[in-house]
């Protein structure tokens, strides 16, 4: 049965006023989804050593270690560029960033105190983050917002639909070379975290990015909650001021390209974490029976059939 016109204007025209809604996942007081701000802060800012450090060049992607409890710094050296972020369990690579679950539990674009969760059945913080030099830009007047969970990153295959012509050196390209060394493929590879993007949607709910606003320096922070494997791709688009797709667009898109700096910290007073109560991230309690009954042998098989 197909709606008519005059039918669906008169179901408009009808529509009750929906009340303003509350967030679904609004946290309460002392919820794992709102960190403890004293500790986060001191966290922070508490005296730190360099582990590791290495710059990512244009339209290139690389992966690294983090233990548990060290501070992850990646920032724009050289002025606006937008990075396209993976995680995993450093352990485990079925454990990986779930994008879709962390923009509900706490929103569309992320900042300081917001959490980067694993997917199922694992349901716990892989990094939290801890500073934010673009916490600022809040909503801009078209509606943006930076650090984007509401898109993923570029790739050849929707590259080549578009324009016709694929291209090896986007994001997903880059974040599967990073991680062949680590003994990942293209396969592991997951929806992003799009940093120091600004991304919205317009009137019509369509996609929407903006340049990046990062200047030189600007940088994100992360404490990883566990081991963490972290994969980054300094996205072909570069700062996203030419984005656009084929051949032409990548030549002129390496215009506003640039390089990406990671820094890897563990804290001084190696203890602090602990004496101030933090673990590493548990995961879910749930057992992930969904109702099943497993019988434990053949003694008790025929009662779970009957
Ligand atoms: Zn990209």
């Amino acid at each position: 049965m197909s709606l008519s016109k005059e039918n669906a204007e008169a179901r408009l025209k009808a529509r009750k006023p929906v009340p303003k809604p509350t967030p679904a996942y609004l946290p309460v007081s002392g919820s794992p989804l709102t960190v403890d701000k004293d500790l986060y802060n001191g966290i922070a800012t508490a005296p730190r050593s360099l582990i590791e450090e290495f710059t990512i060049p244009i339209r290139s992607g690389r992966a690294w270690k983090a233990p548990a409890g060290s501070i992850i710094r990646i920032s724009t050296p050289e002025g606006p560029q937008v990075g396209d972020l993976n995680i995993w369990n450093a352990h485990n690579p079925r454990e990986k960033f779930w994008a879709a679950r962390t923009k509900q539990l706490h929103a569309s674009h992320v900042s300081t105190g917001d959490r980067l969760w694993s997917c199922l059945p694992f349901m716990r913080p892989l990094v939290t983050i801890v500073g934010d030099s673009l916490s600022w830009y809040g909503v801009d007047e078209n509606g943006g917002r930076v650090h984007d969970l509401l898109g993923t990153g570029c790739d050849g295959y929707i590259s080549s639909v578009l324009s016709g012509k694929g291209y090896d050196f986007h994001c997903r390209s880059n974040l599967t070379r990073a991680v062949l060394p680590f003994g990942l493929n293209e396969g592991d590879v997951h929806d992003v975290i799009n940093l120091f993007q600004v991304t919205g949607l317009d009137e019509q709910g369509r996609y929407f990015m903006s340049p990046c606003p990062a200047e030189r320096g600007d940088y994100i922070e992360f404490l990883a909650e566990q081991d963490v494997l972290m994969a980054l791709s300094t996205c072909p688009g570069g700062d996203l001021s030419r984005w656009g797709f084929g051949a032409d667009s990548e030549k002129e898109m390496i215009k506003c390209c640039r390089p990406l700096h990671i820094q890897v910290y563990k804290l001084e007073d190696e203890n602090l974490l602990q004496k101030n109560g933090w673990k590493p991230a548990e995961p879910a309690p749930y057992k992930g029976l969904h109702g099943l009954l497993v019988p434990e042998g053949e003694h008790d098989a025929a009662s779970v059939k009957s």
